[in-house]
């Protein structure tokens, strides 16, 4: 649901209220890094060094390549591409993954002033990953990528 909002563009970032008129409490600028950019969702689900780590991390676990010019066009680029469905699958699930938590990460700062670390994020979509894996063991999509499942499984 989340992810899905955000690729509507519909998740109330900052610049959304802004835009909308919404008045906001405290500082405008992304609160997961410190480089003073105005919380947009260009910047929070694709720009933003704290999701790029996560980001970068599962992409190399994964060896999946994945261009990030913005979320929705992400999505286009990996139904585009000649791989299989199930590293479509992954990989869209990669991107999926590392939004909802990011827009929970900033939910916590912004509310409950919690910082929350990227490696244990990372950790977690790993393991997110594989239980979902799991339960498709024995269908036909993850056997056709084997190389794959080892790197993820493993
Ligand atoms: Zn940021």
């Amino acid at each position: 649901m989340i992810t899905w909002l955000a690729f509507q563009d519909k998740l109330m970032t900052k610049e959304r209220l802004l835009r909308l008129n919404i008045p906001i409490n405290g500082d405008i600028n992304c609160i997961l890094c410190d480089c003073g950019e105005l919380e947009t969702h260009q910047h929070l689900f694709v720009e933003c060094s704290w999701i790029q780590n996560i980001r970068v991390a599962l992409l190399n676990w994964s060896g999946i390549t994945i261009s990030s010019y913005n979320v929705s066009r992400s999505l286009q680029w990996i139904k585009n591409r000649h791989w299989r469905q199930f590293r479509k699958e992954v990989a869209a699930a990669i991107i999926g993954e590392t939004i909802y938590y990011t827009w929970q990460a900033r939910n916590w700062k912004h509310f409950r002033k919690i910082n929350v670390n990227t490696t244990f994020i990372e950790i977690q979509i790993k393991k997110e990953l594989r239980e979902r894996i799991s339960m498709l063991a024995g269908s036909r999509r993850p056997r056709n990528c084997p190389f794959l499942m080892q790197r993820i499984c493993n």
